[in-house]
């Protein structure tokens, strides 16, 4: 899977730490494979507010299992925790149904 991310520039940061938001960089917490966020300490728990499964692979360390089609430029991509566009190059959208993580192939079913 080859992909090509646009990452969030300083100013980017800035307007979003502006407005109260967090730009999410990911780390892995613990054995469970979940996620938290170094910037803002958020992270995934069982009350609903779960960033998502660590990611190996994807450019922003969370699991993906859907795409979007662009119409009519052809592109597909998927959108990352901070709404970058990460394009997906040579992705024929096989697995979508599946929900398999795009990047790593991890269920999004587990235990
Ligand atoms: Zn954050
Ligand atoms: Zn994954």
């Amino acid at each position: 899977m080859k992909y090509k991310i646009i990452p969030m520039s300083e100013k980017e940061k800035t307007l979003k730490s502006l407005r109260g938001e967090c730009w999410h960089e990911i780390v892995k917490r613990g054995e469970f494979g979940g996620v938290r966020c170094i910037n803002c300490d958020h992270w995934g728990d069982k009350q609903g507010k779960s960033l998502g499964w660590f990611c190996p692979n994807s450019p922003d360390h969370i699991c993906h299992y859907k795409s979007v089609y662009d119409y009519p430029s052809g592109l597909r991509y998927v959108i990352s925790i901070n709404g970058e566009k990460i394009i997906l190059k040579n992705y024929s959208g096989k697995h979508e149904s599946l929900d398999w993580c795009i990047f790593c192939d991890e269920p999004e079913e587990r235990k």
